[in-house]
Order: C-alpha cells, then structure tokens, then sequence
C-alpha cells in the first residue's frame, strides 16, 4: 500500500517535472516566434519606408524634366514671336529632357529585368581598353562643368577579354557620375586598370566627401542614399543596378573610402575568352548613351551671371535642372532680370552681390538645399526682405509647411503652369510694394506697431542713424552705409526694395520731415532750423522743401499752426 503511494508520488513528481520542462520549452518557442516577428516587421518598416523614399526621389526625378518639357511646349506654341535660335534651344532642350526621362525609365526597367533574371546578356570579346577610353572621353565634358579633371591611366594599351559592352559603359557612367557629384569643384579623379593573375581591375577614384564604413556595408543596397543634401538628389538604384551587371558578369566590386579624403570603387573580373562576338576596331560601337549626353551636355550654355545694378526687377533662380532654367528663363525675363545659377551655396552668395527683389529656389539642390537656403536668407541683415518661391515636386502637407516654417513665402509644386507662377510672382512683389508703404508711413510717423518686424527694424536703425547726424551736412549715403556696416550697392537695393526710396531719397526725406517737425514746433528763425536739419544753404532748403511739400517753409509755418 504504502509503496503504492511511493509510485503515484513518483509519477506525479515526473508528470509535474516533465510538464514544466515543457512549459519552459512551449515559452521558449514562444519567445522565439515573438522575437523573429519582430525583427521581420522591423525588416518590413524598413523596406516600407526604403520604398517610399525611392519612390519620393523618382517622383522627383520625373516631376523637374516633365516641368521643363511640357512648360516649354507650351511657350513653343503660344507664343509667336519666338526667334529660330530661341525655338532650336527649347527643342534640343525638349529633346535633352525627354532622353534623360528615358534612360531613368530604361534603368529601372534593366534593373527589373536583372532582377527577374530576365537580362538577355550580350557578351563580346574585344580590347577593354579603347571600350574604356571611349566611355570615359565622353564623361570629361561633365567633369569640366565643375572644372574637375578625369585622368585615365593603364599599364597596357591592350586588355583583350570577354565583357558586355553595354554593361560596362553603365558602370563607368554611373561610378563616374557620382565621383563628379561628390567631389568638390576643381577636384581630380582618377581611373586606372590593370591585370592582376588573370583578374581586370578597373579603379574610379576621387577626392570627394567620402562615404562612413558604416555606410559603406549599405551604399550597394537597392534604394539605400546617405543622407546628405547632395545625395538627395538621386535614387539609390545607381550602385545596386552596378553591383548587379558586375555580378551576372562574374565580377565583384569593393568600396575603400575614407570621410572627407575620397572613395575608391574598385571592380574585379576574370579575363575570360569565351565569346564567338569580336568587338573588333572595325565595329567598335560608340556608347550610346555616352554619345547622347556627350552631345547633352555640349549643348548647354553656362549661366549667365550678370550683376548689374539697374533698376528692373530682378529674379534670382536657384535651380541645378538647366532646362527648367531656360524654360523660366523664357517665362519670365520678358518682364523681369533673370539671373540663374545651380546650387544654394552659390545662390546665396549672388544675392548678397545683387540684392534680387524675389528668389525662386528649388529645395532639393546640391551643397545647400532649399529649405536651409531660405533660412540663411530670413537670418541675414541684407537679405530678409526678399520674398522666397519655393519650387518643389515635394507636395505634402507637411513638406509645405516645413517650407513656411523655414521662411518661404509661397510654395509651387512642379510642374506648373506659366500662370500659376507669374501670379504668385506678381502678388508677392504687390504685396511687398503695400508693406513699402506702410513702413515709409510708420517711420515718418514715429509709429510703434511694427517695430517687431525684421525690415522695419532694419529701416529703424538707418532712421536713428540719419537723425543721429541730423545737423551734419556732410552725412551722406556712404556714411550711412558705412554705419549700417554694408556696401552702398546693398544699401541702395536693399532700403528700395524696403522703403521705396532710394538711400539719398531717404535721407532728404527724413531732414525734411524733421524740418515740418520743428517749423510748427519751434519759433526759431527758419535758418536756424535748416541747419538744424542739415542745410547750410537756406535758398536750397526753401527749393528742396518747396518740392516736397508744394509749399515754402514760411507756408508751411503758417498754414499748419
Ligand atoms: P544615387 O542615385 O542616390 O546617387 P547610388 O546608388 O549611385 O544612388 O549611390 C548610393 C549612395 O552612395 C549615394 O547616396 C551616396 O551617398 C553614396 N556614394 C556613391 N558614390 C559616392 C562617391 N563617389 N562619394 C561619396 N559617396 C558616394
């Protein structure tokens, strides 16, 4: 009996230790499971919001050419009077954009096809070295643009082997290209090749920002872009659609880099003989695309940067897309000074030369983007007046206001109409001409309201320096610059565009209004009071008053006591 209950307690401890066992292994699994989901929806976050990102930047890279090319049809065909020369240049520029849209479209449909492993490969066997050269040559113009340097070095003049010509202009193009967008102006970069043990090595090295070694475990990953303003301007499909034609050409490709010093892209391929084709001297093909952009970019005129100080309205354009240029370009400078350049960094730096009356600025740009650009400009002394347009392919809710909170002044999503962007123009310059006039008012009448305000302020202290040497005949514009601690030109653009008068205009009207003052205030002799305002010379006094006022300084006396 009692060694019954021994057995029962027995099993019972068995079954009690067996079920726990299996409590722990059941939570294990469940641990496990949990853990795995997790990390497949973080997985999953992240290639959500991957894909977003590309497709914001494809967007982008469709919107600015569709802008260019349906705005400049539009001015083909409404406006007559256009000349041969100016209806070519839209044309070729129509055309240039529409090749570009293509080859977007045609690398994304290669890289859909590679990665379907639908590729129908074509393999040639020829010398890589002339293919090389060619493809090369054909990208210094782009270097040139940025007064870079491509210096192309081998140990051979010959390489025979099998390659895909194809492939291989695409990778030097899109490995090219981005040593010329990461590298600073005047920089070099440098392709080398060589054989090594039955390897090609091809080199594209440069001098540019770099890339982190963290970033360099992710740069070939689909639609993976280091954030920085100069990336934004791609989609990161370049190095995933290089690495994938270097790998179906069994090749592979390493990254060297170090920040601020440079990158060094480095490809590997074994020298093979297999192919039947001869990519012989007699049918060595000129690389398409290389052909189209070659001739692209030889068609395109440099900014002009005229900085003159006339009177007109002048328009700054910041805009890296040269055809959206001209296409504003033609829209505009009919009625305004147009003046353009391609990145923020060096947009900022004209307008502190010519004080434009409005800027237009894209907000993804090179170097400094639009949202710090306009920034920079609200925080500047000089620069603040000026009102800012936005052009974006952003249009989010959100990406607007972002625009207003950094100090833009309106918001046009690309592409626009002709209309929709002279309107906004017109209202923000009639809107500014108001304000003017308000400020004007409210310093000659010593109103408080708008004290806060950032132009008032500005036209506040000229106001108490001009009073401050009231009595100084010899205070002059350039004084008051001098004081102010800005040129006379900036001066000149800047208090028009604030106060509608010009420096010289704003002085006398201050000593004159000065003058109304004391002629109904004090009984001094009217003499007194002319050199109190700053004119030793009492005929002068009476004959600039007269002009302003339509009365004599006695009249004015009289009439308002
Ligand atoms: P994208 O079209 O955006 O340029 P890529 O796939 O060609 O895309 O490049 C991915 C990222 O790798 C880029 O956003 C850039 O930050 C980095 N990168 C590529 N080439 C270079 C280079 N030569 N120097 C510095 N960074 C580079």
């Amino acid at each position: 009996m009692k060694e019954d209950k021994i057995i029962i307690q027995q099993s019972l401890i068995y079954t009690s230790v067996i079920i726990f066992v299996l409590l722990i292994v059941l939570l294990l699994i469940l641990l496990y499971a949990y853990i795995k989901c997790a990390k497949e929806n973080r997985v999953l976050i992240d290639l959500v919001n991957k894909r977003s990102g590309f497709f914001r930047n494809i967007i982008h890279e469709i919107r600015t050419p569709l802008t260019a090319i349906i705005g400049l049809n539009s001015e083909l065909k409404t406006k007559a009077l256009l000349n041969s020369k100016e209806c070519r240049s839209f044309m070729e520029a129509i055309d240039r954009q529409g090749m570009h849209l293509l080859k977007l479209v045609n690398q994304l449909l290669n890289m859909s096809k590679i990665n379907a492993g639908k590729d129908n490969i074509q393999w040639e066997n020829g010398n890589i070295i002339s293919y090389l050269e060619m493809v090369i040559n054909s990208l210094r113009i782009n270097a040139k643009e940025k007064n870079q340097s491509i210096y192309f070095m081998s140990n051979e003049s010959h390489i025979f082997m099998d390659f895909v010509p194809h492939y291989i202009e695409n990778i030097v193009q899109n490995l090219l290209i981005n040593a010329i967008k990461f590298s600073p102006p005047k920089s070099i970069i440098q392709v080398s090749v060589k054989k090594n043990k039955g390897i090609f090595v091809l080199e594209v090295a440069d001098q540019g920002i770099g890339i982190s070694s963290e970033n360099q475990k992710k740069i070939f990953d689909l639609f993976y872009q280091v954030s920085n303003s100069i990336s934004e301007n791609g989609s990161g499909i370049g190095l995933n659609y290089t690495k994938q034609m270097i790998e179906n050409m069994k090749g592979r490709i390493e990254v060297e880099s170090e920040e601020h010093l440079g990158s060094v892209f480095r490809i590997l391929m074994p020298i093979k003989h297999n192919s039947n084709l001869k990519l012989s001297a007699g049918n060595k093909k000129s690389p398409e695309g290389a052909f189209v952009l070659k001739k692209t970019f030889l068609q395109i005129k440099q900014p002009q940067q005229e900085a003159d100080m006339s009177d007109s309205t002048k328009i700054l354009l910041i805009e890296d897309n040269r055809d959206v240029v001209l296409y504003l370009r033609a829209l505009l400078s009919d009625n305004y000074d147009v003046v353009a350049v391609d990145d923020g960094v060096e947009g900022l730096n004209l307008a502190n030369i010519i004080i434009p009356d409005i800027i237009i600025t894209d907000i993804i740009m090179p170097y400094k983007d639009g949202l710090m650009l306009c920034k920079d400009i609200r925080n500047s002394d000089i620069l603040n007046h000026i009102p800012i347009i936005l052009l974006t392919a952003k249009s989010s809710v959100d990406d607007r206001i972002k625009g207003m909170q950094y100090g833009a002044d309106a918001y046009i999503v690309k592409p626009f109409t002709s209309n929709e962007l002279v309107a906004q123009i017109e209202a923000l310059l009639e809107n500014r001409k108001l304000l003017k006039e308000k400020y004007m008012r409210s310093i000659l009448k010593g109103d408080k309201i708008l004290f806060n305000d950032i132009n008032m302020n500005f036209m506040q202290k000229a106001t108490d320096i001009v009073y401050s040497e009231m009595h100084n005949a010899q205070f002059s514009v350039v004084s008051l610059a001098e004081k102010l601690s800005v040129s006379t030109s900036q001066l000149n653009r800047k208090l028009t565009a604030i106060s509608g008068y010009t420096p010289s205009n704003f002085i006398t009207r201050l000593r004159i209004e000065h003058a109304k003052k004391k002629l109904v205030k004090d009984d001094k002799p009217i003499g007194v009071i002319a050199e109190e305002c700053g004119y030793y010379d009492l005929a002068y006094f009476s004959r600039i008053f007269k002009k302003m006022t339509n009365k004599s300084p006695s009249q004015y006396r009289r009439s308002h006591r």
